[in-house]
């Protein structure tokens, strides 16, 4: 049996590094004036998320999935000041949610030329942490870079506001994996990519080739089955990973889409975790993971 964790990254409509910003920028508002995109509110559409959200919580909350969101600190904030109704259907016992930085940050200053200093990073993080656990009256143990990019000092920097995991780091595999000690106290599960000389092909997974209309909704399906079939290891994970407003807006027309079309991505997600189911995954989160296996 394998565990299969559902991980949606929470965060502004498709968040893209600016040059001199250290805030990210929603995709769609990029060609927008300086003043705007300066201003890290101004910068983040969630009409993505907010159209996505409640066809996929019906789901979720429906069938308690255990499911796992890296949440940006600015886009929860002014989710639950825009969707006031809606902000109570994450607080459910099946959700663990993490951090994903306060304004998706690229902390390696790679993309934006902006570095973080360790103390400006400590300080980063710590106030997107606890403006997370005082939106959702819940305690933060898992984390996420935005980007998937860590900067050298941030895995200290987890240790030291008491994280236990992070889940920023591609691995290559065929088959479910097992997480490992990063460093004295963090945990790392890694996100599968499967190699391109595989019958999977070169896949991450991230669900972002099926909303891309990249790879078709029975080839997502057909690999996942497949890397699950190729688990032979017991209590070894795989996770499917997407974004909250993927449903909602296709990146690369640029464009939002109409109700049906969102719902027909939501169905395509739901036949993907039913089939799953059928081949004997147990969908379950990290933090249960770390309660049910006493490897560390
Ligand atoms: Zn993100």
């Amino acid at each position: 049996m394998s565990y299969v964790f559902i991980c949606i990254d929470f965060d502004r409509d498709y968040a893209i590094p600016m040059d001199k910003h250290k805030h990210a920028v929603s995709n769609i508002i990029k060609n927008e004036s300086e003043e705007i995109t300066k201003d890290p509110e101004l910068s983040v559409s969630l009409k993505g998320t907010i159209e996505s959200f409640n066809p996929l919580i019906t789901y979720l909350n429906d069938n308690k999935v255990p499911t796992t969101f890296y949440h940006e600190a600015r886009s929860l904030k002014l989710f639950n000041k825009l969707q006031q109704n809606s902000f109570s259907k994450l607080n459910q016992p099946f959700f663990e949610h993490g951090l994903h930085g306060y304004d998706h940050e690229d902390l390696t200053g790679e993309e934006t030329g902006i570095k973080f200093s360790e103390d400006e990073e400590f300080e980063l993080l710590q106030s997107a942490k606890k403006e997370i656990e005082n939106l959702l009256s819940t305690e933060v143990h898992g984390f996420r870079a935005p980007y998937m990019k860590l900067s050298s000092n941030t895995i200290d920097i987890l240790s030291k506001l008491e994280f236990t995991h992070d889940s920023s780091i591609y691995k290559q595999s065929e088959a479910g994996i097992f997480p490992y000690k990063i460093n004295d106290d963090i945990i790392e599960f890694p996100v599968i990519k499967t190699p391109k000389e595989s019958v999977m092909k070169g896949m991450y997974t991230y669900l972002w080739p099926l909303f891309e209309g990249k790879r078709s909704e029975e080839e997502v399906v057909k690999n996942y089955v497949q890397i699950l079939k190729n688990s032979k290891d017991k209590n070894s994970y795989i996770s499917i990973n997407l974004h909250s407003w993927h449903f909602a807006y296709f990146i690369s027309q640029n464009r939002y889409l109409t109700k049906t079309e969102i719902q027909k991505n939501v169905v395509a997600f739901t036949n993907l975790i039913d089939k799953l189911e059928e081949h004997g995954a147990m969908i379950s989160t990290p933090t249960r993971w770390l309660e049910e296996n006493n490897l560390f």
